[in-house]
């Protein structure tokens, strides 16, 4: 019989969605008269439709798949020169940062490129991620075998935790010890909080001090309001000796079902072989692009150069500040309901205290029994997540008002 990779067994069951899905099934089929007024603020995805500018590109793409002369079949695995430009221009070098055009690889995801990551990296590494955290993270490293098991609270060994709290405005400072990689999410899914520019370069400074890697995930960069925030590593100097950046058209675009990120690789970027000899990363991101992966559709890649136009960033920019809009009415509803709530000013997410020492999933049930609102259970997120829920600000302007005066009325 063939043997199984037994680090799948590690991960712990009840995933956190599953089982809110399971409670809100359960719910709808207990009082079905609640089940119509019920409003989701739980899974962070995107509401509102494509902007235009990708709907027009889009259908001039469709029709020249439909011509012999303009029909494209498999393209570069990297992504098509003309895209990997367009965001190298618009997104580094018009902005001051030195990122050349084939150190950015599309794909079809950062979710997918987080957990890819790994296959150029070694097994023997020490790795460092928040708590809260991107759940994402932490499992494609027990699925790769770089943890122990699990403990009662969720924790497994081998891995580095770093807390993230009110105290440190939920920014993990690096550790006192050496760890080798080290995840950053900032603007952070899901607490909302976004590394400063001086902490961003303790990191630095500290990957470079003990020739760690920063997986630095920056799929809400479009959501910075504050203009002294970083919206790149790459605006730290010395980034580009440490740090990947994973980037995503998922929350900025609407992409999330669309499909497609970019992940960049400096060519400068090192890491060691276990005999010591210093290699560059980038020439094996590459061969891995082009052995275990075809490219992103053409189609879609025009969708996402459409972004990039005049129109595109205006549309785009339309669509951040409808849900930052959002967040800013759900952000003061939590505040007017007593509540204590963090984020929600340069990120989508608002991440709120439960009252009265209740627990995250006790809080989750009474604003779905009582106010037929989804949460997300902030010890979803990991231990340091207990105690907090997350709302996300992803919803119509209508829902996220409704959302504010339905946690008003509750009683705690
Ligand atoms: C939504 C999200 C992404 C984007 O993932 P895609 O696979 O590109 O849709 C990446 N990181 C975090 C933390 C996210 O919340």
């Amino acid at each position: 019989m063939a043997l199984l990779n037994e680090n799948y067994l590690k991960l712990k069951a009840g995933y956190l969605f599953p089982e809110i899905a399971r409670r809100v099934k359960t719910f709808c089929a207990e009082k079905p008269e609640a089940a119509g007024r019920l409003i989701r603020c739980g899974i962070g995805d995107v509401t509102e439709p494509l902007p235009a500018a990708v709907i027009q590109a889009m259908h001039k793409a469709v029709d020249e798949m439909g011509v012999r002369n303009t029909f494209k079949g498999y393209g570069p695995e990297q992504g098509y020169d003309w895209l990997r430009q367009v965001i190298a221009q618009n997104d580094y070098r018009q902005r001051g940062l030195d990122v050349a055009d084939d150190e950015i690889f599309v794909s079809d995801g950062s979710k997918c490129d987080c957990g890819a990551i790994l296959d150029i990296l070694g097994d023997r590494n020490k790795i460092a991620i928040s708590d809260p955290v991107y759940p994402v993270y932490v499992d494609t490293n027990v699925m790769a075998g770089h943890t122990g098991v699990a403990n009662e609270d969720g924790r497994y060994g081998r891995l580095v935790y770093l807390p993230c709290r009110p105290a440190n405005g939920f920014v993990p400072e690096p550790p006192s010890k050496p760890v080798d990689v080290v995840y950053l999410c900032s603007p952070n899914n899901p607490t909302g909080a976004v590394a400063t520019r001086a902490q961003l370069e303790a990191w630095v400074q500290y990957a470079l001090k003990h020739q760690a890697i920063i997986l630095f995930d920056a799929a809400y960069e479009a959501y910075i309001q504050d203009p002294a925030l970083p919206h790149s590593i790459y605006e730290i100097p010395g980034a580009r000796e440490c740090a990947i950046e994973f980037r995503s058209f998922s929350k900025n675009g609407g992409f999330t079902g669309l499909r497609c990120a970019f992940t960049v690789v400096p060519k400068s970027l090192m890491a060691r072989t276990r005999g010591g000899e210093s290699q560059p990363l980038h020439p094996l991101w590459n061969r891995r692009s082009a052995t275990k992966f075809n490219g992103v559709s053409y189609v879609v890649q025009r969708a996402a150069e459409a972004l990039y136009t005049e129109e595109g960033k205006r549309q785009v920019s339309d669509l951040v500040k409808h849900y930052m809009g959002n967040a800013v009415v759900l952000r003061q509803g939590a505040k007017k309901a007593g509540l204590k709530a963090y984020g929600g000013e340069n990120a989508p997410y608002i991440w709120v205290r439960t009252p009265k020492g209740m627990t995250s999933w006790q809080v989750f049930d009474k604003i779905l029994g009582e106010a037929n609102v989804v949460i997300t259970p902030g010890s979803g997120f990991g231990s340091k997540g207990e105690g907090f829920f997350r709302i996300s600000a992803f919803n119509s302007r209508e829902n996220a008002e409704e959302v504010a005066r339905r946690l008003k009325e509750l009683a705690w």
